[in-house]
């Protein structure tokens, strides 16, 4: 197969002018500037969906910069459950966020759930248990006790859409996979964490060796995208590939996977990641390329 995208462009990767992550907390908030509580997992949005006013959330004090939308600031707060209790809108995860926002909203969305849930998990310094202080103008902290810097850490993902040739006068075949936790009924990509010390190419062939057992060649950068889905930072990497050998079936980890599954990339199954996905996108790239 040939003739993949080049990359976001023309992907199906959404453009996400408009929304930069900031830290810029030196003015307070203005009443006009876009309010997002969380509470544990949740965002809260009005009623109409969009994201209310500071000014509409007067009992609500705290808030921590966290970038701007078409120049706007944009703040978060990490409300408890009795004071979430007392707003009124929608208070909803960031998957069902995701699959009804437009970008950038969902993105900011995500930056938002992702610097409370990085607060609220690094508040004391894990080398002389000092509590931290912000940094100011920084999504960071520092420990006023042994100086220790502590910025937000993205942890860096990578997914696989890997192909081979189908039978003479056939479409591609797509390789897919299940877990055995999680959501198990999803047909998913090959995909894991980026190891300290490895590149993200070299993520991929390790991945695709422990999981499936498969050689890869030709593997090649996809796109990108920010995932809110949990922790506080996720940053997914998707790659193409095809496999070394054509006729080489795939050996489970069965450890992580409970099927793995050459498909025809006109005859994909229909239990596949949600459409606001980057495994998505892969799927239906390869699934475009594939049919040519
Ligand atoms: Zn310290």
């Amino acid at each position: 197969m040939t003739g993949f995208p080049a990359g976001p462009t023309g992907s199906g990767v959404p453009d996400r002018a408009g929304f930069l992550p900031g830290a810029d907390g030196a003015t307070p908030p203005a009443p006009g500037d876009l309010a997002l509580p969380v509470a544990g997992r949740r965002v809260l949005t009005g009623p109409d969906g969009r994201f209310p006013g500071v000014g509409e959330l007067p009992a609500v004090t705290d808030w921590v910069p966290v970038g701007t939308l078409d120049g706007k600031p944009a703040w978060a707060a990490d409300l408890d459950e009795a004071d979430a209790e007392r707003l009124s809108g929608r208070w909803r995860s960031w998957p069902s966020l995701a699959a009804e926002l437009p970008e950038p909203l969902a993105t900011l969305a995500g930056r938002a759930l992702g610097v409370v849930t990085w607060r609220r998990t690094h508040r004391w310094c894990g080398a002389c248990r000092t509590e931290l202080a912000d940094v100011p103008g920084e999504t960071a902290r520092r420990c006023p006790g042994c100086d220790l810097y502590l910025p937000m850490r993205l942890s860096a993902a990578v997914l696989v859409a890997i192909t081979r040739p189908g039978p003479a006068g056939r479409p591609d075949e797509l390789l897919l996979v299940r877990h055995s936790y999680g959501p198990t009924e999803l047909w998913a990509l090959v995909a894991g964490f980026v190891e300290a010390g490895e590149t993200l190419e070299a993520a991929v062939h390790r991945e695709v060796g422990e999981e499936v057992g498969l050689a890869l060649d030709r593997v090649a950068y996809f796109g990108s995208q920010p995932w809110a889905m949990s922790g506080p930072a996720t940053l997914l990497t998707g790659f193409t590939a095809t496999a070394a050998d054509p006729s080489a079936e795939p050996v489970l980890d069965e450890r992580e996977l409970a099927q793995a599954r050459w498909f025809p990339v006109d005859a994909l199954p229909a239990e596949l990641p949600p459409a606001y996905s980057i495994s998505r996108w892969l799927i239906d790239a390869t699934a475009t390329a594939g049919r040519r």
